[in-house]
């Protein structure tokens, strides 16, 4: 038997299809971005402010366990920080929380439509993903639960869900939890949370609590912070003992831990975001639902448009890439070949989007 002539990843690490992130603009250009769901009014003055006054301690190791992070976030969401995780994104918890719970053989369940990271660290502990069936672009629990085998370690939520937008109620969650064996791990991810409007949803903090294996993971990005890499996460005890013994020692920066801080106890802005966004989001969806279009009911910072065929999102792509806004594919890397994911922006990046959206179907 001949040697490999270079060093070789674990198998399956080369089936694995990379995450392709949302496009941005052309160096030189004036695109809007409307590709990653990121904040169209900036980042909390506050966070601006805390981040700038660390410049001149770089040389500095930050505080390994990101201790004042997660003190302002026990804070202001009343939970205990010694149950919180900090991570460099919340990208990097999923991966610590694959990397924990999973392995070879291992499954983890997650909804047709969710999100693309899941697979990607699932693979990357050599596990296998299981995809359920929907119910209308919604995670159905009744398929989520049918999809667990006795392999099964994890179930991945996103909720709400990317690329899609919509969420499942609390009491579906608990439904979900309920019909889990406790060796599974439920990892609710609370990405878009702050921009949920629905009542009936909930972040699922209680859950964590009642139960030992439900972990809610967070994020900063969607709320003005994208580029610091900011996630956290809430969990049971023997979760957090687990995950603080693999995770990279120093793994969220020191800006970030204060701006991050900043951020959480701005409040204030967090409300302006989340109201910015409501109306918006509803503005858009009353100005784009026709025949033609169907915007699914979305509680995140965003919209999936669903274009009567394939040849007509393709279209509207390219108009709106000409006009110099750009949204997101979603056929490669989502399988919804006639969607668009379009975050909400400003309010003239939303009326310039209506625009040419309705005269292109009309033309
Ligand atoms: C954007 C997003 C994340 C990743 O957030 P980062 O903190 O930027 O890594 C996680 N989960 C979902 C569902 C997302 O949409």
């Amino acid at each position: 038997m001949s040697l490999p002539n270079h060093p070789q990843p674990q198998p399956g690490i080369l089936d694995i299809a990379p995450y392709v992130p949302g496009k941005s603009a052309a160096p030189g250009t004036h695109a809007v971005k409307l590709s990653s769901n990121e904040s169209p009014l900036g980042a909390s003055p506050k966070a601006i402010e805390a981040y700038s006054g660390v410049a001149t301690r770089l040389e500095i190791y930050p505080d390994g366990g990101s201790r004042l992070l997660r003190e302002a976030l026990g804070e202001v969401h009343g939970l205990d920080p010694a149950l919180i995780v900090c991570g460099n994104g919340s990208d990097d918890l999923l991966h610590l929380l694959a990397q924990c719970y999973l392995g070879e053989g291992d499954e983890a369940v997650m909804n047709r439509y969710g999100f693309s990271v899941y697979p990607i660290v699932t693979r990357a502990a050599g596990a296998s993903i299981v995809l359920a069936d929907e119910n209308d672009y919604t995670a159905d629990v009744d398929a989520l639960l049918a999809a667990v085998t006795p392999r099964t370690k994890i179930v991945w939520l996103a909720n709400p869900n990317n690329p899609t937008g919509t969420y499942i109620s609390d009491s579906e969650v608990r439904r979900l939890h309920a019909g889990l064996r406790p060796d599974i791990l439920l990892v609710v991810d609370n990405a878009y949370a702050e921009y949920v409007t629905a009542a009936d949803f909930s972040i699922g903090a209680d859950l964590v609590a009642e139960a030992n294996n439900v972990v809610m993971v967070r994020t900063f990005s969607k709320m003005g912070l994208a580029a610091l890499r900011i996630g956290w996460l809430y969990g049971p005890d023997h979760l957090i003992d687990a995950l603080n013994r693999i995770r990279g020692p120093f793994n969220v920066n020191l800006p970030a831990q204060l701006a991050g801080a900043a951020a959480a106890r701005d409040v204030e802005f967090t409300v302006k975001l989340r109201e910015h966004n409501a109306s918006w989001r509803d503005w858009l969806v009353a100005e784009l639902n026709s025949n033609q279009i169907r915007i699914v009911p979305s509680q995140a910072n965003f919209v999936m448009a669903l274009f009567a065929d394939e040849a007509l999102a393709a279209k509207a792509f390219s108009t709106l890439m000409d006009a110099g806004y750009i949204v997101r594919e979603i056929g490669q890397s989502y399988s919804i070949p006639t969607g668009l994911r379009i975050s909400i922006g400003t309010e003239a990046d939303m009326r310039a989007v209506a625009t040419i959206l309705k005269s292109m179907v009309a033309g």
